[in-house]
């Protein structure tokens, strides 16, 4: 049987960068997919369904919700944001690491519920920073741009909560600490079964058959 995928999971304030990462992580690292979630939030200009979001109605969300086909879910700045188990359990099993882009409630759920899933929390370097690419970004309107600085001020304090902290100050280096980490759920022993039962099947003595 194939050995399943990793399940990565990536939490920050809004802001941060972690969307810019999450995109040069999947161009630049094989056998790595984005878990696409469902939202009730209006796509932004360069956004697509099916890339960036499932993007659906608050009643398809709610029918989803009651149906129990979330992994986790969260309202988020206004609206609902959720993981559907299935479209992730096709990825895992077929042996794919999954990247999941959630907040600190998702990210809480999912731990729970998948023990084996690797968290890493993005940290901005500073306060006065996140609320500069939030400006830059240009997304948002001013009293959207309060609401997730106010969130941040409380989403910090749980970093504790991950198994691993990444400080994006530059891009580039924060992208090096990312696949480390990645790259180093990959040498766990057991992600590495069969190709390790081959190896040890190669120094097994071979008795010789005696006619
Ligand atoms: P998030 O997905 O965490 O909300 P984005 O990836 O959309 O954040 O980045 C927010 C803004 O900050 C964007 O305008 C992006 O170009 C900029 N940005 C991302 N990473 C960095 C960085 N390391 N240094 C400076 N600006 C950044
Ligand atoms: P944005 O609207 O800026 O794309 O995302 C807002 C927040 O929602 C981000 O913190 C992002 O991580 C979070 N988010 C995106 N998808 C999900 C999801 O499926 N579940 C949860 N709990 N949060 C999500």
């Amino acid at each position: 049987m194939r050995k399943p995928g990793n399940l990565i999971i990536l939490t920050a304030p809004s802001g941060t960068g972690k969307s810019t990462l999450v995109h040069l992580l999947l161009e630049r690292i094989s056998n790595l997919v984005f878990s696409v979630s469902y939202t009730t939030r209006a796509p932004r200009t360069h956004e697509a369904h099916g890339r960036d979001y499932y993007f659906v109605d608050a009643r398809k969300f709610a029918e989803m919700v009651d149906e129990g086909r979330f992994l986790e879910w969260a309202p988020v700045h206004g609206n609902n944001y959720g993981t559907c188990e299935e479209l992730l359990n096709e990825h895992l099993e077929a042996g794919r690491d999954v990247l999941l882009d959630i907040d600190i409630h998702g990210a809480n759920q999912v731990q729970r519920k998948r023990t084996d899933a690797v968290s890493i929390f993005l940290l901005p370097p500073t306060f006065e920073e996140l609320k500069r690419r939030l400006e830059g970004r240009a997304t948002e309107t001013p009293g959207s741009i309060q609401c997730r600085l106010e969130r941040a001020r409380r989403e910090v304090l749980h970093y504790e909560e991950f198994d691993y902290v990444v400080i994006n100050e530059m891009t580039e280096s924060s992208f090096d600490e990312l696949r480390a980490i990645i790259g180093a759920e990959r040498c766990r022993p057991d992600c590495r079964k069969d190709r390790i039962a081959d190896i040890i099947s190669t120094f097994v003595e071979k008795k010789e058959k005696v006619l």
